[in-house]
């Protein structure tokens, strides 16, 4: 199993930007801006995500809306992989599933195209997005993956904020990898 070092561990965290209060007062947004156009940070982080999910034996790499495109996209081609991506409901144009998720008020809704992991049954997909926050996101698109007959084998983030349990409530319904937790 391929892990991050400590030196990849500083480059990638030194280059994420924290913006407190925003979108609102008390929470503090993780910016990876400064990452993508950090050259260095950008290749460790994805030559890392390349030297770790070779040996997975993926058949799809399925990006979370929007920021999960990002590094899903990048991936996918590096593996030679198909991409998907999971969008925000309405966004999609071909007959889809959908999954409501909680979040600190009301609901929301992603959708991914009912075909999108083609025809073989249990094709293995990797689930990817920038951050985990409380899980809902993720957990929603593990639901969505699995429920078009392919099998979500991992989830996998940039940044995971361990202080909200939400990768622990991720890690009862599949495996789950996160480079930098934040406590
Ligand atoms: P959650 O469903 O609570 O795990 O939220 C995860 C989604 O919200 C991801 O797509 C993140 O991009 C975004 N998100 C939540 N909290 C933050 C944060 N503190 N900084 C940046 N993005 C966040």
């Amino acid at each position: 199993m391929v892990t991050l070092s400590e030196t990849e561990r500083q480059i990638i965290e030194s280059s994420i930007r924290d913006i407190k209060d925003f979108p609102k007062e008390g929470i503090v947004f993780k910016d990876i801006t400064t990452l993508l156009n950090n050259k260095e940070a950008y290749g460790v982080l994805m030559n890392h995500l390349y030297e770790r999910y070779k040996e997975y034996d993926l058949d799809y790499i399925a990006g979370i809306d929007a920021r999960g495109f990002i590094f899903g996209a990048a991936l996918a081609q590096m593996l030679h992989l198909g991409f998907v991506p999971i969008r925000k409901k309405g966004k999609l144009p071909y007959t889809t599933i959908s999954e409501k998720y909680a979040l600190e008020y009301g609901v929301d809704e992603i959708e991914v195209h009912i075909d999108a992991f083609g025809k073989k049954k249990g094709a293995r997909v990797l689930v990817i997005d920038d951050l985990i926050a409380t899980g809902g996101t993720a957990n929603a698109a593990a639901t969505l993956v699995n429920q078009t007959g392919a099998k979500c084998v991992e989830c996998c983030f940039v940044i995971g904020l361990s202080f909200l349990e939400g990768i622990e409530k991720l890690k009862e319904k599949t495996e789950v990898y996160s480079l930098i937790e934040v406590h």
